[in-house]
């Protein structure tokens, strides 16, 4: 179980959490507070490997705190703890909700499976070169999917450094996809910006790299929905998002339709940010600004 795992240092121990748990909350008698008893059910929120939701469940109020997720509206209804014995969307009183990409220039993201499927072309392509493969990623945890997919479709692993290792190799059940062994592969997570010079990231060398950076981020108000986009011969960027889209954010919220729902970071507001006919001529000038850097 792990929250807001891009700050966390996981050099704790890892502990696995029965999915229900009954607690009991003590009474405060001074403070006319009866005890009360309330169901803690853990929900995968797919953010990153471990990530869940909190359900808390008394008598008479649900809460729901998804923490950082991403769950797609068709996919909600395979949510077991989401839903009543009569497979119908369980009443929440009060979510509390991830909104990181509420903006209106965050409208859709490509789903991770599309994401991922064009990214394995340019890597396959790329292991008939010899080439190594850097993978730089926005965030420090949240692509365990992506080095899985690696290793389960092309047979290779994702070197990572010593400091990735100490928590990855606790749970290598999870994430099979990743080594600390460089000889086993030519692909690394990278930890430098600088897509030329990967001598501190990975102790052998290769005399190209291809780089491929996954963010969401630079997707705003993308009209094209392109999973991935060519910035130079050796550099791919490929648009991967561990947060709810836009309208993924509202599909969630309509489907359970809570009585209040209190946004975080961001105030959860139906219209927010900059709209999209607006900002697609500045999407024009960055992509013209990122081509003209990347492939001069
Ligand atoms: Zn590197």
């Amino acid at each position: 179980m792990f929250q807001n795992c891009s700050r966390s240092s996981f050099q704790g121990k890892i502990v696995e959490i029965p999915g229900s748990t009954l607690v009991t909350l003590e009474g405060i008698p001074e403070k006319n507070i009866d005890e009360t008893y309330v169901t803690v059910t853990l929900v995968p929120a797919g953010h990153c490997v471990g990530a869940v939701m909190f359900l808390f469940q008394t008598i008479n109020t649900t809460v729901l705190f998804t923490g950082d997720f991403r769950i797609n509206e068709k996919d909600i209804y395979k949510y077991a703890g989401l839903h009543d014995v009569a497979e119908k969307p369980i009443k929440i009183n009060t979510m509390y909700l991830d909104t990181t990409f509420i903006d209106l220039v965050y409208e859709n993201f490509p789903k991770r499976s599309q994401s991922i499927d064009a990214m394995l072309k340019e890597i396959e392509s790329c292991l008939l070169t010899g080439s190594g493969v850097a993978l730089h990623t926005s965030a420090k945890y949240g692509y365990e999917y992506v080095f899985n997919k690696i290793y389960e479709k092309l047979g290779r692993k994702v070197y990572v450094n010593e400091d990735r290792w100490r928590f990855y190799r606790k749970i290598s059940h999870l994430v099979p996809g990743v080594t600390n062994n460089d000889n086993e592969t030519i692909i690394h997570l990278c930890t430098k910006r600088n897509e030329k010079n990967h001598s501190t990231c990975i102790p052998r060398n290769y005399p190209q790299f291809l780089y491929i950076h996954l963010s969401a981020m630079k997707w705003m108000n993308s009209n094209t929905f392109k999973p991935i986009q060519r910035m130079s011969p050796t550099r791919v960027d490929v648009c991967f998002a561990t947060h709810c889209s836009r309208s993924e954010i509202l599909g969630f919220v309509n489907y359970f339709k809570p009585d209040k729902v209190i946004g975080f970071p961001n105030p959860y507001i139906e219209e927010r940010g900059l709209k999209r006919g607006n900002s697609l001529r500045e999407e024009g000038k960055l992509e013209s600004m990122l081509v003209k850097r990347f492939c001069s």
